[in-house]
């Protein structure tokens, strides 16, 4: 499952860097997380790094981007970077 930003977003840009995967991107009216790259961190942390630092918690899971945890390894695996 892809992570997703809420309209609670205040754009501190504490997150983007955080992301190993250069999913995070600078938009209007808040940041967005690119589904394609977001792999929950698997195989990299043991918790999504971007909601670990975000200060208003506002960072959740995507009920419309459910995937499993082999497909998100799969996806990472084959990560352009
Ligand atoms: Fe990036 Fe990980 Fe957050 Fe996904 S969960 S956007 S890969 S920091
Ligand atoms: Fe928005 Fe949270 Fe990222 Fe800051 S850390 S830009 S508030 S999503």
């Amino acid at each position: 499952m892809s992570l997703m930003i809420t309209d609670e977003c205040i754009s501190c840009d504490a997150c983007r860097e955080e992301c190993p995967n250069e999913a995070i991107f600078e938009d209007e009216p808040t940041y967005m997380i690119d589904s394609d790259r977001c792999c929950e961190c698997v195989d990299q942390y043991s918790e999504p790094a971007c909601i670990v630092v975000c200060p208003v918690e506002c960072i959740a899971y995507d009920p419309d981007n459910i995937e499993t945890e082999g497909e998100l390894k799969y996806k990472h695996a084959h990560m352009d970077y």
